[in-house]
């Protein structure tokens, strides 16, 4: 079941089209990073029409708006997220994505780098506790 927050952002302007918006609250809806085969998961579930192929012509926009953030993942597909600052733990094993409530190390790595830097994205690989239950 997809739960249809509304958001005060702007991201979610008119413009956009009713597939956009709703792949959107989908990803911004959730915490889990979520594919665009769960992505049309979600929305199917919720009884809309939609093709697999909609989600990602429209995930494509939205990620080239900035409106979410893909994550490339190594070996699996890729993932989409709020399109913040933030950091993320990443399971080694099973590929689960958590963020990270680091603080802004924006300036930290200006510092480091010597000049203005745009963004970052910072990944620190780990075991989740399912994965080393495993073990
Ligand atoms: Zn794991
Ligand atoms: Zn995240």
């Amino acid at each position: 079941m997809v739960s249809y927050v509304s958001f005060p952002w702007t991201v979610l302007r008119i413009g956009m089209t009713k597939h956009g918006k709703m792949i959107a609250q989908v990803v911004l809806a959730s915490h889990d990073h979520p594919t665009a085969q769960e992505i049309y998961q979600r929305i199917r579930e919720s009884g809309a029409h939609i093709s697999i192929a909609t989600v990602y012509n429209n995930l494509k926009v939205l990620v080239e708006d900035g409106v979410l953030c893909k994550l490339s993942m190594d070996g699996a597909p890729d993932r989409y997220d709020k399109p913040t600052h933030h950091s993320h733990l990443v399971c080694a094993r099973c590929g689960k994505l958590l963020d990270l409530p680091l603080r802004d190390l924006t300036d930290v790595l200006e510092q480091e780098v010597g000049k203005p830097i745009l963004s970052y994205d910072l990944r620190v690989s780990y075991l989740c506790d399912e994965c080393r239950e495993k073990e």
